[in-house]
């Protein structure tokens, strides 16, 4: 399992370096209550026949939608209330306070607000709730969910059909990809999921931009990584080139081990895409 791998590279980089930076020290920390929670979790029923699968991969469908997507709510809260309990610990990362996630804890999560998260719409909360953090919030407990349909559907998704530029199980942006170690074939990384998906090359997944002129890369010294840029939408995608002998293939870890990259994107003059 990746987490547990993830874990015990953290653990290692603790040992050599004495300590973690803080992110990387919360990061471990949220991922410990995610796989724990992820493992409390029934298999989920996503009831999609092989017909249903094929028919909504010609559609550009996404497998799981806020319509279909079940979950057990409170243990749902729960988890939302211990990850805003976490965030609070590190609000200086987040730019806010811990009081600022205290009263975020207390967020009665319903259908309603779950189905605006899913659809990325705002939520049904008024007065001065932050959306932004409350979105992150609920995005960290809703993770595991995701993931336990991830797990069930992975198999079934039709990478050479699909190449779209939203996750073929959860319909999440990507926020990170690689390069194949076999054959250099692009692969983005969902956001909300982790789910790998297979994509074109050259192709902007946030705008469906295909014109070579506005699209390009900047490569790292190593030639590890790679900055995706389109200059239609001005949104920035990394990626980690795995035929590269020292790449480490953690993809979910290279999101936050590579901030240098997101700096260096916004100095550019680009924006990750939400
Ligand atoms: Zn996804
Ligand atoms: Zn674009």
């Amino acid at each position: 399992m990746t987490s547990g791998r993830i874990l015990d590279r953290l653990d290692a980089m603790e040992k050599v370096e004495g300590s973690l930076p803080r992110l990387l020290e919360f990061y471990r920390k949220l991922i410990q209550i995610q796989t724990r929670v992820g493992r409390e979790l029934n298999k989920p029923n996503p009831g999609l026949s092989a017909e249903a699968i094929h028919q909504r991969t010609a559609e550009g469908k996404a497998l799981i939608t806020a319509s279909n997507f079940t979950y057990d709510l409170r243990l749902l809260q729960g988890t939302f209330r211990e990850t805003a309990a976490l965030f609070g610990e590190y609000a200086d990362l987040f730019n806010s306070t811990s009081e600022e996630f205290s009263k975020l804890a207390e967020t009665d999560l319903t259908p309603d607000s779950i189905e605006a998260w899913y659809n990325g719409e705002p939520l049904p909360y008024s007065g001065e709730v932050n959306q932004t953090l409350l979105k992150e919030l609920i995005h960290a407990a809703i993770k595991p969910f995701l993931v336990s349909y991830t797990s069930v559907l992975i198999d079934s998704v039709e990478q050479e059909r699909w190449r779209r530029g939203h996750c073929p199980i959860c319909g999440g942006n990507p926020d990170f990809s690689f390069l194949e170690k076999e054959n250099g074939a692009r692969w983005l990384l969902c956001s909300r999921c982790d789910t790998e998906w297979l994509f074109q090359r050259l192709k902007c997944p946030y705008c469906d931009n295909t014109d070579q002129q506005t699209l390009s890369y900047y490569t790292s010294d190593e030639g590890m990584y790679r900055l995706y840029v389109c200059d239609n939408c001005k949104h920035y995608l990394k990626a980690i080139d795995l035929r590269n002998p020292g790449a480490n293939a953690l993809i979910p870890l290279e999101r936050l081990l590579t901030l240098e990259i997101d700096a260096q994107a916004r100095d550019y003059g680009y924006s990750p895409c939400e």
